[in-house]
């Protein structure tokens, strides 16, 4: 085994051990920036690949973490095709090897692959490709360089580069250990001037220090890339009156900063920054329905000016290097949390404090979830931006660190539990509570609606009816005869429309139709047979609630008892119990 005879490689080993073996040499391809749009069809790097791929075009070792989505790959693919010879990637992922290589051939890239799928013939196929210099980049499963033939081979034609992927597979007590790694050392020891990059998603120190020493990679320069962004303190408020409340963040936070607000649509985008101008903040609008050269000022005023604000769709901010941006706002929900991360990633640049603030509210739910519903695409690329969708709205409804999800959702994992730069941690967490009995009073009011009526209305409407408001339209359509007419009085309308959002974005409750009417889903059915718990966030409360004390109204005596109970009504009557028993309980039950 290889492990044993080390100093037979000593014996083979082609004298000069250089980047020219004996083989003939793939040329070089060019300038990293050029390769990186003539062959990938990308504009600019992303974070230090630009530093990173300098580091091995010119010879030197590295060892670079970075997030899962980063792009790593480019780290090495641009070097390979950069420099003169074939870049050697070791990967233990066998199964995606093939995937890889196609899509480089797809994109131009002479890529080969050597691993235990390929049979003689078509590994001879690949080894003279090699051989001959025909080969940019050439996948080697790591059980292969324990074999000698491969070193041999190796030898005999140029190497441009290795990369190491997936190199915490190095780490013996990592859930990913693999033992070949262990042998990967001989690369160094063999081949010293070919350079080496090492590359990982995984981020934790001791990791990282045990790759570069088992790699005998101590000369390399180490590239760090984090998610985290400590100078931006994320923030995501409930949204009730955005121009109102984004104009009090402005003045009262950011008086005279630079920043960027983003909305959904052209016309919101319009409309706020008159707003803005209206109340004495200097905006200017930004959307791909302007013409160019509207476009061009307004973007060339935001980089110039002092304390300029833009409002923007999303068409805003790709290239836009400005250091001293103070806040990014979103009066509208972000469709990913990787969306979401690119937009708030451009406040803040330059390390001074800053923030990513976003009102949201029932509305961005019922908006996005309608878009998906109607949207174009097929059922896979709904089902991809329903799970974006999902998360993003995760991040909205956590009581814990808004920072530490962040993190998680790229795969980092962060130190302290606590940022202390989010509005979870500074504010104190929101409690999660045991929402199961709201949620059954918001549900069956729906519901009943449907089977009793056979109408479906809005979060209004369901609002008024749970809060017992004998509204004109309440009068208009009986609504005020419903059992389940006044069964929330116990909280407030804030609350209401909390509940019902996170009803919303936990998918127990849909919107549809053209006036974006509220329907159970089926997993409602659960939580209304008692069957499953709904946890909830407590909505940050404004001003103390005039009752005080606990659940009660503080009107003296009992609420309002439901009325009538049809047995076979099973969700209803559910509701109802639960909220019999919570009456009952209700000075030990406190306020949510
Ligand atoms: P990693 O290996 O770090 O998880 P990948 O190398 O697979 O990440 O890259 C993730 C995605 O990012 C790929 O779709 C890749 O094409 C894309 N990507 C990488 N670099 C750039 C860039 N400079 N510009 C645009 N897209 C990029
Ligand atoms: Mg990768
Ligand atoms: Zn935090």
């Amino acid at each position: 085994g290889w492990d044993n005879a080390p100093e037979s490689f000593e014996e083979d080993a082609v004298p000069a051990a250089r980047p020219s073996g004996g083989g003939a040499a793939r040329e070089a391809q060019g300038e990293p920036a050029e390769i990186l749009k003539r062959v990938f069809g990308y504009d600019s790097f992303r974070g230090e690949q630009q530093a990173i791929i300098e580091q091995v075009v010119s010879g030197g070792d590295a060892v670079v973490l970075m997030p899962t989505g980063g792009g790593k790959s480019l780290c090495y693919q641009i070097p390979a095709l950069a420099r003169p010879g074939t870049g050697v990637v070791v990967s233990p992922l066998i199964a995606l090897m093939q995937d890889q290589v196609d899509a480089l051939r797809a994109l131009g890239v002479r890529a080969g692959f050597i691993n235990s799928t390929l049979d003689l013939d078509e590994r001879r196929t690949v080894e003279a490709e090699f051989l001959a210099g025909e080969l940019d980049l050439l996948y080697l499963a790591p059980e292969r360089l324990r074999v000698p033939a491969t070193l041999d081979l190796l030898a005999r034609g140029t190497v441009s580069l290795f990369a190491i992927d997936e190199a915490h597979c190095v780490a013996q007590w990592g859930h990913d250990f693999r033992p070949d790694y262990l042998n990967l050392s001989v690369l160094g020891e063999r081949w010293p001037d070919v350079p080496r990059i090492a590359l990982t998603a995984t981020a934790t120190r001791a990791t990282h220090k045990e790759i570069t020493e088992r790699l005998g990679m101590d000369r390399a320069k180490h590239f760090e890339a984090s998610f985290d962004r400590p100078n931006i303190q994320y923030r995501i408020v409930a949204k009730d009156n955005p121009n109102r409340q984004l104009l009090r963040f402005l003045t009262e936070e950011h008086p005279g900063d630079a920043g960027i607000v983003y909305c959904l649509s052209r016309n919101s985008v319009e409309r706020v920054a008159a707003f803005l101008n209206d109340n004495g903040v200097k905006a200017v609008p930004y959307h791909a329905g302007l013409d160019g050269r509207t476009r061009a000022l307004h973007q060339s005023r935001f980089l110039r000016e002092d304390g300029l604000v833009v409002v923007a769709t999303i068409a805003f901010g790709m290239g836009i290097d400005k250091p001293d941006v103070r806040f990014v706002a979103h009066l509208d929900l972000p469709k990913s949390v990787e969306g979401y991360y690119q937009e708030t990633g451009r406040a803040g640049r330059d390390g001074q404090p800053s923030t990513a603030w976003l009102a949201y509210g029932i509305q961005d739910v019922v908006q996005q979830r309608k878009m998906l519903q109607g949207g174009e695409g097929d059922e896979a690329f709904r089902r991809r931006a329903g799970a974006h969708l999902d998360a993003m709205l995760a991040l909205c409804e956590t009581v814990d660190c808004r920072r530490a999800q962040l993190l998680a959702y790229f795969g980092q994992e962060q130190t302290g539990e606590k940022c202390g730069n989010c509005d979870n941690c500074l504010h104190g967490s929101p409690d999660a509570f045991d929402g199961t009995v709201p949620a059954q009073k918001a549900l069956s009011t729906v519901i009943r609606l449907r089977r009793e009526r056979g109408q479906s209305f809005g979060t209004g409407q369901i609002i008024d009816i749970l809060l017992g408001r004998r509204t004109a339209k309440v009068i208009r359509f009986d609504h005020d005869q419903l059992s389940v007419f006044g069964v929330g009085e116990d909280l407030s309308e804030t609350e209401w429309r909390g509940i019902i959002r996170q009803l919303l974005a936990q998918r127990l409750l849909e919107v549809g139709g053209e006036y974006n009417t509220l329907s159970v889903t089926e997993e409602a059915g659960a939580v209304l047979r008692g069957e499953r718990q709904v946890m909830l966030r407590k909505e940050p409360k404004k001003a103390p609630r005039a009752s005080g004390g606990s659940g009660s109204s503080g009107r003296g005596g009992a609420k309002k008892p439901p009325v009538d109970l049809p047995e076979a009504d099973v969700p209803l009557f559910e509701a109802l119990r639960a909220w019999r028993a919570e009456q009952a309980r209700e000075q030990a039950v406190p306020a949510y």
